[in-house]
């Protein structure tokens, strides 16, 4: 509780996560998940967890989940066969999984994610084709919203590992995950269902280093000798790349992925993890005789040599009497309720310069969000099962334009009467480059034109040609330029929407002229339609929005 204070105070983050590889084990999960949405149901303010064990859900621990907004729910299966999971010693079975479904289903779930992996110990084509079966019938627990609620199956090689009672099986081949994961495929309904999978060359050179040796050292060395870089990102990951310095090296990158002799050393032998090897022995072979091993925390020891139970010995927890549930803020109940009785509007002006120009707009939002959150400002939030703050934004600033005069606007329970103070303390929360400018009054109404000032320095001086195709614009009444919007082209005139182009030295000085509700030109496009520069030139000048005015004037 002290950490989740903390670190929600200092971040302004609206998601609190419990991250840990089974947070469903921890005995006092229900308890503090009551702690946790007590003290910040109020800030909106929502917990999730990663992947969960089937029947660690239970429907006490959804109903705390849900009481901001509804955040991922994934649970692991593992094997689509009740034998599977028997094997694995899973301990769950398919009704334990349906059961989550349909609870969950009916607390307003519209999609689950299921996670399973292929290559199990043991495993068979029918324990594959029984991924699809389960991901069908998750889905019809939904009973007659089944048309409206979506499972997304999660797919990834099993990986041996040292140390653990598995770790003398082989590993499916590349080809062999390829085929199961293209088999899954062609067998799950597209609609409804989604299948996702971890990359089968990933898997493979996790299953090399997982059980590997230290003549692997001499093929990371290698690898990087040839210019492997950055292989934890995807975009960067050639399997190739490995198997050519596997080449180099005379090694067998298969070889590791091969069942390994039980009454043989093992490379990691030498490493004490606590768990005896005669354990796992047991354990491997009751696995494939799918023996269940019960949980020892609540069981009775197992005998698997960790604790010596005068210094290691298992702690189990558990509160007295779980903390009553709070009921929520009374002004967040009504706003949920739509039954606010008034809502305080203010506009929000502030610069975004220097490095911040490189934000994307939903970028931007995020950072208003937890700046106002650490700066103490409480917004209204939007009704519904996924609350949001209620700030809206001035329209969207290309990425890489730099603005003296962006907005957003705030609605807030009570008016803000220290303006000033607010400025100053969301100042000390925006990142560099943003900074508020003032706060004002949000207008009744926005007005039907503005007028948008921009300067704009190019990285070379402009050509006589350039000015000379600037003066023309100038001199004409129409300017047509061709527009794609939903795959049809239309002709957009642009000429009554500049009103001043000015150049000066390098600089140009360009207002546009921005109507409600109508297509309008940003600086770019006059820089690549009108003034001919090359894209590479357009995104390497600088552009800034210096100013907004009612258009005309007058009115
Ligand atoms: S109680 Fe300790 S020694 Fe016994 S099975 Fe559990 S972890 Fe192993």
């Amino acid at each position: 509780m002290t950490i989740a204070e903390r670190d929600i105070s200092s971040s302004g983050f609206e998601e609190l996560a419990l991250l840990s590889l089974s947070s469903g084990d921890y005995s006092c999960l229900p308890e503090l998940m009551v702690r946790l949405m007590n003290r910040f149901a109020d800030q909106y303010v929502s917990v999730s967890m990663p992947s969960m064990r089937v029947g660690t859900l239970t429907p006490e621990i959804m109903d705390q989940i849900k009481r901001v907004r509804k955040t991922g729910f994934t649970v692991a299966p593992e094997a689509g066969t009740d034998r599977l999971r028997e094997v694995i010693n899973k301990g769950i079975s398919e009704a334990d999984l349906l059961d989550t479904c349909r609870n969950a289903f009916a607390m307003g779930w519209k999609l689950i994610k299921l996670y399973f992996m292929i290559g199990l110990p043991t495993e068979t084509g029918e324990d594959v084709e029984a991924i699809a079966d389960l991901a069908r019938k998750a889905r019809n627990e939904a009973g007659p919203l089944a048309g409206r609620v979506q499972i997304n199956v999660s797919v990834g090689t099993f990986v041996p590992k040292p140390h653990t009672p598995f770790q003398w099986e082989r590993q499916l081949s590349l080809a062999e995950s390829r085929e199961r994961i293209n088999r899954l495929k062609s067998i799950l309904p597209r609609k409804g269902f989604k299948l996702k999978w971890h990359d089968p060359d990933q898997s493979f050179l996790e299953g090399v280093f997982s059980r590997g040796d230290r003549r692997l050292s001499t093929l990371i060395e290698q690898a990087w000798r040839s210019g492997v870089r950055l292989d934890g990102w995807s975009e960067h990951y050639r399997l190739e790349n490995w198997q050519r310095a596997a080449e180099a090296c005379d090694m067998d990158l298969d070889m590791y992925l091969q069942a390994r002799n039980p009454e043989k050393p093992l490379p990691w032998d030498h490493l004490d993890c606590g768990v005896e090897k005669d354990f796992l022995v047991r354990e491997y072979h009751n696995g494939l005789n799918r023996v269940y091993t019960p949980d020892c925390r609540t069981q009775g020891c197992q005998k698997c040599g960790l604790c010596d139970f005068k210094t290691i010995y298992p702690v189990v927890h558990s509160a007295d009497r779980p903390p009553a549930v709070k009921a929520g803020h009374p002004s967040i109940e009504k706003t949920r309720a739509g039954n606010q009785d008034r809502v305080f509007s203010c506009r929000v002006h502030y610069t975004r310069l220097g490095d911040s120009r490189f934000f994307g707009h939903l970028e931007i939002l995020q950072l208003v969000f937890r700046a106002l959150t650490r700066a103490g400002v409480h917004v209204l939030y939007s009704q519904g099962f996924n609350p949001s703050p209620r700030v809206s934004f001035s329209p969207a600033l290309s990425v890489g334009v730099e603005s003296e005069c962006e907005y957003f606007d705030l609605e807030l329970p009570r008016p803000m009467t220290n303006q000033a103070e607010v400025a100053a303390r969301l100042n000390m929360e925006l990142p560099p480059g943003m900074r508020v400018t003032g706060i004002g009054i949000k207008p009744e109404r926005e007005p039907e034109a503005l007028l948008v000032e921009y300067t704009v320095t190019p990285v070379n001086a402009l050509s006589d040609k350039q000015r000379e195709s600037i003066a023309r614009f100038l001199a004409g009444e129409h300017h047509f330029v061709e527009r794609v919007r939903k795959n049809r082209k239309k002709q957009l005139d642009i000429r009554p929407l500049v009103h001043s182009l000015e150049t000066e030295d390098s600089a140009l000085t360009i207002s546009l002229i921005s109507m409600q509700g109508k297509a309008g030109i940003n600086p770019k496009d006059i820089l690549r339609e009108v003034v001919g520069l090359s894209e590479e030139e357009v995104l390497l000048a600088r552009i800034k929005k210096n100013r907004v005015a009612i258009f005309p004037a007058n009115a």
